[in-house]
């Protein structure tokens, strides 16, 4: 059983690939109403926790438990509509529809029982600061207005827990505070999310508890403040 303040939790996660180990016993308790980061150099096994959560890969070993419920072992479609909704690291929204209509798709593919389609859409383009953008091809947008659509197209599904896979790479400075503005915008009316981010000051701006995972291990969890000056943590981003 789980209290009712965690929306997610992991306990001994673990996944292997043929002779690699990805993720060793990763534990997590993400609170509800929350904006948690995940950070961790390159190849830690972020993108892979993602997975495992959202049901692209089964996992090695361990649980995963939403709304107190085991998750782990459900197809993807079936975890997108209880709730979890994914922006990919690597967007792919269809170059030769419009904003309005790849949001749309996320509209559809989101939670069961949403009954008007159009003012889900209008709300996510709302928050991700897109509607200007309606009727514009995808494949004529910015970096920065495509990571906006990608984190559209998973806050159309209604999500509760939004999960972010660096939804700043390849952002400027004042493109990486706008997005992490949006992801304020989408917490505010009522989703966590549980973002991984390179740039450690936008990271450490917005979350409230940070997780550290390095070579599949995590190696520090805290308040921002504290995990700045671990050891541990610096580190690992040291490369030392
Ligand atoms: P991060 O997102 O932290 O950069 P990833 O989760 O993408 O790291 O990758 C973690 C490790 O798992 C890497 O060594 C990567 O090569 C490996 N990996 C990820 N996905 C697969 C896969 N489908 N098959 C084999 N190895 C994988
Ligand atoms: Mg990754």
């Amino acid at each position: 059983t789980m209290d009712s303040d965690t929306i997610l939790r992991g306990r001994g996660v673990s996944k292997q690939f043929r002779g690699l180990r990805a993720l060793s016993d990763i534990e997590f308790d993400i609170p509800r109403g929350s904006i948690c980061g995940l950070i961790g150099p390159n190849g830690a096994g972020k993108s892979t926790l993602f997975n495992l959560i959202t049901g692209y890969y089964p996992l090695t070993s361990g649980t995963i438990e939403f709304n107190g419920a085991r998750i782990d072992g459900l197809a993807t479609t079936r975890i997108s509509r209880i709730g979890i909704g994914r922006a990919f690291q690597i967007a792919k929204p269809f170059p030769d529809m419009t904003v309005y209509e790849n949001v749309r798709v996320g509209a559809l593919f989101g939670r069961e029982g949403q009954r008007d389609v159009k003012e889900v859409v209008e709300q996510a383009m709302n928050l991700m600061g897109l509607s200007h953008l309606a009727q514009r091809k995808a494949s004529s947008l910015t970096v920065g207005s495509l990571r906006k659509l990608e984190v559209a197209r998973a806050v159309a599904t209604r999500p509760e827990l939004l999960l972010a896979d660096e939804p700043c790479a390849g952002l400027n400075g004042t493109e990486t505070a706008e997005m992490i503005e949006c992801l304020r915008r989408v917490r505010d009316q009522g989703t966590t999310v549980w973002l991984v981010e390179h740039d450690m000051r936008a990271v450490m701006s917005i979350s409230e508890r940070v997780f550290v995972i390095d070579a599949g291990t995590k190696i520090a969890e805290g308040a921002p403040d504290v995990i700045v000056n671990d050891p541990r943590v610096i580190a690992a981003y040291l490369g030392a």
